[in-house]
C-alpha cells in the first residue's frame, strides 16, 4: 500500500524526521490563511500516489496569499498527468501547502527492500530533485548504495558513508546521520517496503530535510499497523481491486484483454506466460486463492466480466483444497446474473473435477472447455483474436 506525500510527513515528523511545516487545505481560503501563517508564502502541491508531480504542473510557488488561494482552485480535482501516472492521469483529490525552503542542494536519499541482497539498502546521490531512474541509466556511479545487516540494524558509519558520499560537512553532516537514523527506525517499526525522499534538501542555513516523501507499505503486514491502515485512499486504487479485496480475492489489473481467473499465484504467472507465448495478453488476474466458497468465485467472474479491456476469459484452476464443482457453480451462477458476452475457456484439474465439468455442460452456457492448460491458452488466444 501507498500513501500520499502529506501523510509520509506527518509519519516521518514522528520520528523525528525534519520535514518543512505543510497543512492540507480545506478550501481556498484556507489555502489563503495557511500561506499568510508562513509568511505570505508557500508551496502549493497536488497529492497523488505517483511523482513527477513538479514537471507535470502539481507543484506551484505561490508568492502571496491570494495566489496560493487561486492554485489551491486550480489544483483541486485536477486531472494531473505525470511520468509516473500514464496518459490517462490522476485525479487531485488532496492538496497540501507547504512552507517554502530556501534551497541551497537538493539530494537524493531512498531506502528499500533489495531483492538481491535480501537486505534492507540505502540509495543515495548527489543528483537530487530528478528523475533516479534517469541517473541509474547514465550515470549510476553517482548512486551510493549500502545495504544492512538486518541482525545488527543500522550501524553509526554506514549512515556516515552515506553522509560522506552527499558531500556533506559539519552540521549539516551530522544531521544527516540522526537523520538516516531515524528513517531507519521508520522503516523497520512500521513494515515499510520503501521510503524515498526526493528531494532530501540542505537548505541555505544549513538544515537537512525532507521536501518530498513517498512510501510504501508491505500488505502482509498492515494487519499490525492500524495507523497506517486508515492512510488507505480508495480514490488511488482500480475500482475493480476495490471490490475484489472485499471478497478476499487478489485482483491485478494489467493492460492486455485476456481476463484470467485462477487458484494460486504460481498458476497465476504460468497462465500469463502461456496466453504470451500463444501471442495473447492478459487483461488482469483474479487469484480466488485456496478456500473460496461458489459466492467469492461468482464475485470473482463478474469482477473480471465487468472489466472493459476483457474480450475473453481464461479460468484456469487445478483443484487441491479448492474444489471444481465450487468453481463451476460459481461461474454457473455468475452467468446467469449477468450473462457472458465474451468467449470463456474453462480449464479444470483436480478435486471433483468430473462433478466440476457436469455442472458445467449441464448448465446449457456456451463455455469452451479445454484439456489442460496449453490447449486452454490456444483456444482463448484464438477466440479473442
Ligand atoms: P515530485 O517529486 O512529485 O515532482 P516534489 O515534492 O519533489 O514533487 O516537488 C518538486 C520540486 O518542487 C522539488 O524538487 C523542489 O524543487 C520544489 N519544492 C517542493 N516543495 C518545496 C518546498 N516546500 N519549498 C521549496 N521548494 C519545494
Ligand atoms: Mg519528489
Amino acid at each position: 500500500m501507498n500513501i500520499h506525500e502529506f501523510q509520509a510527513k506527518e509519519l516521518i515528523r514522528q520520528y523525528q524526521v525534519a520535514t518543512p511545516d505543510g497543512r492540507v487545505a480545506t478550501d481556498a481560503e484556507d489555502a489563503r490563511q495557511i500561506t499568510k501563517a508562513y509568511g505570505g508564502q508557500s508551496v502549493v502541491k497536488a497529492q497523488i500516489h505517483a511523482g513527477g508531480r513538479g514537471k507535470g504542473g502539481g507543484v506551484k510557488f505561490a508568492t502571496d496569499p491570494d495566489k496560493a488561494a487561486e492554485l489551491f482552485k486550480q489544483l483541486l480535482g485536477m486531472n494531473l498527468v505525470t511520468k509516473q501516472t500514464g496518459p490517462e492521469g490522476r485525479r487531485v483529490f488532496t492538496v497540501f501547502i507547504s512552507n517554502p525552503v530556501d534551497i541551497e542542494r537538493e539530494l537524493y536519499l531512498a531506502l528499500l527492500v533489495d531483492r538481491a541482497t535480501s537486505r534492507i539498502t540505502i540509495m543515495a546521490s548527489t543528483e537530487g530533485g530528478v528523475d533516479i531512474e534517469e541517473v541509474a541509466e547514465k550515470t549510476p556511479e553517482k548512486i551510493t548504495r549500502v545495504a544492512i545487516d538486518p541482525a545488527v540494524g543500522m550501524t553509526a558509519f554506514q549512515a556516515r558513508e552515506v553522509a560522506f558520499a552527499l558531500g556533506l560537512e559539519g552540521d549539516a553532516f551530522k544531521k544527516s546521520v540522526v537523520f538516516l537514523q531515524n528513517l531507519y527506525r521508520l522503516f523497520v517499526e512500521k513494515d515499510c517496503s520503501m521510503v524515498e525522499v526526493n528531494p532530501l534538501v540542505i537548505t541555505k542555513t544549513g538544515d537537512v530535510t525532507a521536501l518530498d516523501a513517498k512510501m510504501g507499505f508491505d500488505d502482509n503486514a498492515l494487519f499490525r499497523h492500524p495507523d497506517i491502515l486508515a492512510f488507505r485512499d480508495l480514490n488511488e486504487e482500480a475500482p475493480e481491486e476495490i471490490e475484489a479485496s472485499k471478497f478476499n480475492l487478489n485482483f491485478i489489473k494489467l493492460d492486455g484483454t485476456i481476463g484470467c481467473m485462477v487458484n494460486g499465484a504460481g498458476l497465476a504467472m504460468g497462465t500469463m506466460d502461456i496466453i504470451k507465448y500463444h501471442g495473447g495478453s492478459p487483461a488482469n488476474f483474479l487469484d480466488v486463492g485456496g478456500s473460496a466458497t461458489e459466492d467469492a468465485v461468482k464475485n470473482a467472474f463478474r469482477i473480471i466480466l465487468q472489466d472493459k479491456a476483457v474480450k475473453g476469459v481464461m479460468v484456469n484452476i487445478f483443484g487441491g483444497i479448492m474444489r471444481c464443482d465450487i468453481v463451476a457453480g460459481g461461474i454457473v451462477k455468475a452467468a446467469k446474473e449477468i450473462g457472458i458476452t465474451v468467449p470463456v475457456v474453462v480449464r479444470l484439474e483436480g478435486t471433483n473435477v468430473e462433478e466440476g465439468k457436469r455442472i458445467l455442460a449441464e448448465s446449457g452456457l456456451n463455455l469452451i472447455v479445454a484439456d489442460g492448460i496449453n490447449d486452454a491458452a490456444e483456444k482463448i488466444v484464438a477466440a479473442t483474436k
